[in-house]
This record gives C-alpha cells, sequence and structure tokens, in this order.
C-alpha cells in the first residue's frame, strides 16, 4: 500500500532525512520508535505531503505523492493523520469538527455526515459529548474526537505522530484503547510512540530511525528483546 523508495529530505543545510526506504502492506500496524529530533515527524509529513521532499519517491495506495500532477486532496483523504496536538476547530461543536471535512471535501450530505459522525462517537466512547466544544473537553477526550474526526474521511491508512505525548499520564491509555480497537478492525497504522507497550503489542513491526535512516527494524520481539544495532540498544535502554 505504502512504498517508500530512497527519501532524502533537508531543511537548508540539514539533512534529516537520509534514504529511507520501506513498503508497509495494507493492515500493518507499524510503530515508528526513536530519538528526539531524529526525522520520525518529518517522515510522517512526507507521506501526506504536508512536507517536500529533496529525493526519492514515495506512493500511498497509488498516488505518486510528491509529482505535481497528484491530486493532494484525494491523497489526504485516502490518508488520516493524528498529531501529538489536538487539532480541533475550537470556535466549533465536537459534530462540527466531525462532519464539515466530509461535507467540505467529499460532498457528503448534512444528514448522512451527522450519522457517521454519532457512529463514530460511539466508537470513541464520546457520544455525550457531541455538542461539546474542544475546550470543554480533556485531552484525552480532545484526541479521541482528533481520531473520529481523521476516520470521517474512510481513510485507507492512518498516520499519528505521538498522538498520547501531550497527555497526563491517566488519559493515556483511553486513547490507546481507541488506536488498538482500530489496529484489530485491521485499519492500516504508521504509528509514532514513545509508548514502547503499544509499540510491542500492538505492531507488526517496530521501525527504529536514528539520524535519519532506519538503523533497525523487525517484529517487535526481536527489536526489543534482541536489538541488533549498538543505536537501538542504547535507546532501548533509555527508554524502557
Ligand atoms: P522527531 O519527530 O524525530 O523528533 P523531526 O522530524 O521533528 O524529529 O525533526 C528532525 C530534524 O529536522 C530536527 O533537527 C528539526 O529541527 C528539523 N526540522 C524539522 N522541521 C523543520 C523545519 N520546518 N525547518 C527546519 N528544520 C526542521
Ligand atoms: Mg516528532
Amino acid at each position: 500500500m505504502i512504498h517508500i523508495n530512497n527519501l532524502q529530505k533537508q531543511f537548508g543545510q540539514t539533512h534529516v532525512l537520509r534514504g529511507i526506504s520501506c513498503d508497509i502492506s495494507k493492515k500493518e500496524v507499524i510503530s515508528i520508535i526513536g530519538p528526539s529530533g531524529s526525522g520520525k515527524s518529518t517522515f510522517l509529513r512526507c507521506i501526506n505531503s504536508l512536507e517536500e521532499i529533496s529525493s526519492g519517491e514515495i506512493t500511498v495506495n497509488g498516488f505518486n505523492v510528491h509529482d505535481p500532477k497528484t491530486n493532494l486532496n484525494k491523497l489526504r483523504e485516502t490518508v488520516g493523520m493524528v498529531f501529538q496536538r489536538f487539532n480541533l476547530f475550537p470556535h466549533m461543536s465536537v459534530l462540527d469538527n466531525l462532519i464539515l471535512a466530509p461535507m467540505d471535501v467529499k460532498k457528503i450530505s448534512k444528514a448522512s455526515a451527522i450519522t457517521k459522525a454519532e457512529s463514530l462517537l460511539n466508537k470513541v466512547g464520546l457520544i455525550d459529548k457531541i455538542d461539546a466544544y474542544p475546550s470543554q473537553l480533556s485531552g484525552g477526550q480532545q484526541q479521541r474526537v482528533a481520531i473520529a474526526r481523521a476516520l470521517m474521511m474512510d481513510p485507507e491508512v492512518m498516520l499519528f505522530d505521538e498522538p498520547t505525548s501531550a497527555l497526563d499520564p491517566e488519559l493515556v491509555g483511553e486513547v490507546l484503547a481507541v488506536m488498538k480497537s482500530l489496529a484489530r478492525e485491521g485499519m492500516t497504522m504508521i504509528v509514532v510512540t514513545h509508548e514502547m507497550g503499544f509499540a510491542r503489542e500492538m505492531s507488526n513491526r517496530v521501525i527504529f530511525i536514528d539520524q535519519g535512516i532506519i538503523q533497525e527494524e523487525g517484529p517487535p520481539e526481536q527489536i526489543f528483546n534482541n536489538p541488533q544495532n549498538e543505536r537501538t540498544k542504547l535507546f532501548l535502554s533509555k527508554v524502557l
């Protein structure tokens, strides 16, 4: 579903991604781990074309991401993204946050958008907050709304960039629970995370990025129990 070949990204003189290649299949759950500043967010942002790339190739579900002829709106319908900070529109109710893009971009009717929003809010356990405003919700609730909002577009793949890093510890579990249920339903997911428990339990593959390259990747048992790369070992010794 996703092919990435020799992806390079520079910001001026800073060479952030230095040749990343990987293929991701439908229904795979990939966790990306690595030190701060190693290029993880940049990598995710390249996948849905929030960043230009310097060289290399990314295709997502048949879209050549950085081909100027690619319809970026169509691409972004395919790729849902949830960020560290809750990016809800503060002046809109939960319901309006959910139905805006599907009505605007996908031209679905208001009635069917509302039906869909209700069903997704049920799924993330927040149907009772349908008329609330973001400021009335906890961080964990806002993040669950953000996930529901991304799902409104029926994405083929979901990208998560440290979705629980900005949360108080007691709110992390409720967000991870929603992500786990998505994974169990077969959603293709790429998750940048510091939650090693999630990475170990839920991912098919763990990718360790450091200094802008994939230093090591493999099934969670291998990465966590028997890492081969010195950098992986050092990183894990600090976070586990
Ligand atoms: P991570 O998510 O792994 O912490 P990032 O992808 O956010 O790392 O950042 C990797 C490097 O790229 C950092 O050195 C960061 O300062 C740099 N960087 C990220 N975005 C920009 C930008 N828009 N302009 C310049 N440098 C950037
Ligand atoms: Mg980051």
